[in-house]
């Protein structure tokens, strides 16, 4: 997400903070460059403009009063970081709920921007916060746009109400109303309307828009666009804006080759707020928009935040405490263990992503790139063909079992060696953690575990091997 942005920015940091001293012509040479990446990027001129000049402005007025010796780049740095933040939209705002449920979202945006998609991400979002959503199919132009709605709906349990085949056929403006209607009935706290886009905008687009707009007084009009659109996504959301009007944004495809433009000019130029992001096709690759964490991907801070986030949730609180009380109570970590670890890494989303959240990930673009994602596939697969006595204890694999493991997996004899190899090599370094932390009294930082009680174990010098050279100058040197 934003790689090249984000190394161009990295590039213009390292070069003002290898200066000794940083002067005027230094500052403004920084920002000169910040100024190419960002228009390199496709952002609108008139954001940039008014981004570099806030940005100058600033840092020149707060260099004189750095005293010598204080990390004059770091300042920099941050007044560049504030001022990012605040042309991605400031603080993030959340949707506003009706105190009379059902709370309405409507999605509006060009055909292809990723509605229906979003739709089931969205409505997926509220149910886990304890909601109760319905989805609305009024997309009837779009051919198959109901059917992938019922299927999207399907797939994270929440009912779609579609009395319309589509492809032409029905009326979406009462579909829409009859589905809040049908909401008010079945007492959903929440309904999600899909509405039809268009390859471009047209009269007749912002007209049914603006009709179902009108039929079902939306509390959130939120606009779908797609961020590798760069510039255009801009002028397509004024189009909107001017027509139909909406409450929100939210950005789809960050996950593309986007390079940003969209996402750092639609908050400024329409003066709505980035709500949500959507940075995949799976129904998980969807977050609340933070400002404040997109301008640290850029700058190449890492996104830690969402990665702690992800983390917490993929490893639920019963499996990590589990694997903490195993390890407190001296048991090995198996191969089963393993499995569900991976099995939460893969709740996480790709480890191309999960990579890309942290610090530097814009220098290491091209091995985040490469990183190959089916490993932990065939590496879970491996597993998977083993029985549980085999995990359990790896040292019953003799030769056949491994051949079979393989047959199984579809792998070679050799990955699945290299696997046992590999984890054993872990489990012997996990038991030395555990010995090095056996001390009275000493604790795991940090990680919530008691003190780990017991004697220290007692270290054995190492015996020497008695030497059974005769050759006097040979065992000279086995004794030195
Ligand atoms: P709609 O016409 O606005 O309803 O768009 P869809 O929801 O059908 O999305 C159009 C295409 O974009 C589909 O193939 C989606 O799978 C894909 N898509 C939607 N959101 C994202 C996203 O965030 N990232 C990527 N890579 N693809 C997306």
């Amino acid at each position: 997400m934003l790689e090249s942005l984000s190394s161009k920015f990295s590039k213009a940091f390292n070069s003002l903070r290898s200066r000794g001293k940083i002067s005027e012509k230094d500052v403004e040479q920084t920002i000169a460059e910040i100024r190419t990446a960002l228009l390199e990027a496709d952002a609108a001129l008139d954001v940039v403009n008014s981004f570099t000049s806030a940005v100058l402005e600033k840092a020149l007025e707060l260099l004189p009063t750095l005293q010598a010796g204080t990390n004059q780049a770091q300042a920099i740095f941050d007044v560049v970081n504030t001022e990012l933040t605040a042309i991605l939209g400031g603080g993030a705002r959340r949707v506003r709920f009706a105190k009379n449920p059902p709370t309405v979202i409507m999605l509006a945006g060009l055909q292809g921007a990723g509605k229906t998609t979003l739709a089931a991400k969205l409505a997926k979002f509220y149910k886990d916060l304890g909601e109760t959503p319905l989805l609305v199919a009024s997309d009837l132009q779009r051919p198959n746009a109901v059917n992938q709605l019922q299927v999207v709906g399907q797939s994270v349990g929440v009912p779609v109400f579609a009395p319309e085949p589509g492809n032409g056929i029905g009326n979406p403006v009462k579909v829409a109303r009859d589905g809040i209607e049908f909401a008010k009935n079945k007492l959903h706290s929440l309904v999600i309307v899909d509405t039809a886009g268009r390859l471009g905008v047209d009269q007749e687009l912002m007209k049914e828009a603006i009709s179902i707009r009108d039929a079902v007084s939306p509390n959130e009009i939120l606009f779908v666009v797609d961020a590798m659109i760069g510039q255009d996504a801009v002028r397509t959301a004024q189009a909107f804006q001017d027509g139909v009007g909406f409450d929100g944004v939210v950005l789809t495809k960050l996950d593309g080759d986007a390079r940003g433009g969209a996402a750092l000019s639609i908050a400024s130029m329409t003066g709505k707020p980035i709500m949500f992001a959507s940075t995949g096709e799976k129904i998980s690759d969807f977050d609340i928009f933070y400002p404040e964490r997109m301008a640290s991907r850029i700058l190449g801070l890492g996104d830690v935040a969402t990665l702690a986030e992800q983390a917490k949730k993929a490893f639920d609180g019963d499996s990590a405490k589990k694997l903490e009380d195993k390890f407190i109570a001296g048991e090995d970590f198996t191969l089963d263990d393993f499995l569900e670890q991976l099995e939460a890494m893969s709740k996480m989303g790709s480890m191309g992503k999960l990579l890309g959240m942290l610090p530097g990930a814009g220098q290491m673009k091209k091995q985040i790139e490469n990183f190959d994602e089916s490993e932990i596939t065939r590496t879970k697969a491996i597993v998977q063909s083993m029985t549980p006595l085999e995990r359990r204890d790896l040292k019953v694999l003799n030769g056949s079992r491994r051949a079979r493991i393989a047959t199984g997996s579809g792998r070679k004899v050799s990955d699945v060696n290299a696997l046992v190899d590999k984890f054993t090599a872990a489990q012997k370094m996990m038991k030395q953690v555990r010995n090095g932390g056996a001390m009275p009294g000493i604790g795991m930082p940090g990680m919530g575990m008691p003190p780990m009680g017991g004697a220290p174990k007692k270290v054995q010098a190492p015996q020497k091997k008695k030497s059974k050279s005769g050759n006097p100058a040979k065992r000279a040197l086995e004794e030195s």
